[in-house]
């Protein structure tokens, strides 16, 4: 029977510690800001701005809310993220992916100023993450992070198997568990061998994209198993990149969907803006 690691109780706890934070600031005058963007209404884009705000509401921080039409202009977006970077009452700037078509991704990410970036996804964010420098990491690796750490499961010395390799799970979750001193191997969609691979592993982390890939056939006894996965399954019901039915059994702990990885990635948010605001990036 694997241990459940409750990804909503630590997510609570962080959310508290740092409303308990926001407090003192405040009582010393230091109001800490972040600016959502949306472009266009996408709904699924349109619940994970609801829950950012509610959770900034929940902490203390203020929340500005910019919800441009679809057909916004690439240099008009650019103009409100560089009038932002000048605003000294923002501390933070999150620019809701994904962006309709005509707005290149990379053009945004660039713009925003790397002391804002609180999702972590300025070149100079990842720069510093792979040379072991300060800066902010994407949050939903640095929330898988707390929640092992959090769960008492050791990363030094472990084998840890990745399962994708995308610039915001898969390569920032690999490194960061290179700087918890684990050993770490990287699969992709080219990876041949995978099952056998992932068998090695004592912690395995899934973000392949794709519903209950990850079946009792990839789970060495014992393995602690982490799933980044969201969808939906044909009962619409939310489910992960793990089998869970299959995988509990064997895993020693293991991350449910939902409940588990997806609320730590707004608790990081919120973290790193807080960080943001006491680096003083708004007050230089
Ligand atoms: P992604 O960009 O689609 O990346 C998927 C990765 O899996 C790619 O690196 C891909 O390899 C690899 N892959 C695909 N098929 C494979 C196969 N058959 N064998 C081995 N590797 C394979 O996805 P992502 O953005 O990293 O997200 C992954 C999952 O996490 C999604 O379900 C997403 O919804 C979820 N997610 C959750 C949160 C959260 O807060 N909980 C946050 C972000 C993402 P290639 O590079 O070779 O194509």
């Amino acid at each position: 029977m694997a241990k459940i690691i409750d990804g909503k109780q630590i997510s609570q706890q962080i959310k508290d510690e740092l409303k308990e934070e926001v407090k003192k600031l405040k009582a010393e005058g230091r109001n800490c800001c972040l600016a959502v963007i949306q472009v266009g209404n996408d709904p699924a884009s349109s619940v994970y701005v609801g829950n950012k705000k509610k959770a900034c509401a929940y902490i203390g921080i203020e929340s500005r809310a910019y919800e441009l039409p679809e057909e916004t202009t690439e240099e008009e977006l650019l103009s409100l993220i560089e009038d932002l970077n000048q605003d000294s009452g923002v501390h933070g700037i999150l620019c809701q992916l994904p962006l309709p078509a005509h707005i290149r991704e990379e053009k945004v990410i660039d713009a925003i100023s790397p002391e804002k970036d609180v999702d972590g996804f300025h070149p100079q964010n990842v720069g510093a993450l792979v040379i072991g420098r300060k800066g902010f990491v994407s949050c939903t690796p640095a929330g898988i992070i707390e929640l092992l750490k959090r769960s008492g499961i050791e990363i030094e010395g472990k084998r840890c198997v990745m399962i994708g390799r995308s610039n915001i799970v898969g390569k920032p979750m690999a490194l960061l568990m290179l700087r918890e001193n684990a050993t770490v191997t990287v699969c992709h969609s080219r990876t041949r061998n995978l099952k056998e691979i992932c068998k090695e592993a004592d912690i395995l982390i899934a973000a392949i994209g794709k519903p209950q890939q990850i079946t009792g056939e990839y789970i060495k006894e014992g393995t602690v198993v982490i799933d980044v996965g969201i969808h939906r399954n044909a009962d619409n019901k939310l489910c992960g990149d793990v089998a869970f039915a299959e995988a509990e059994p064997l895993a020693s702990a293991i991350t449910p969907v939902p409940g588990g990885v997806g609320p730590m990635t707004i608790a990081m948010l919120m973290k790193n803006c807080v960080e943001a605001m006491k680096n003083g990036s708004a007050d230089k």
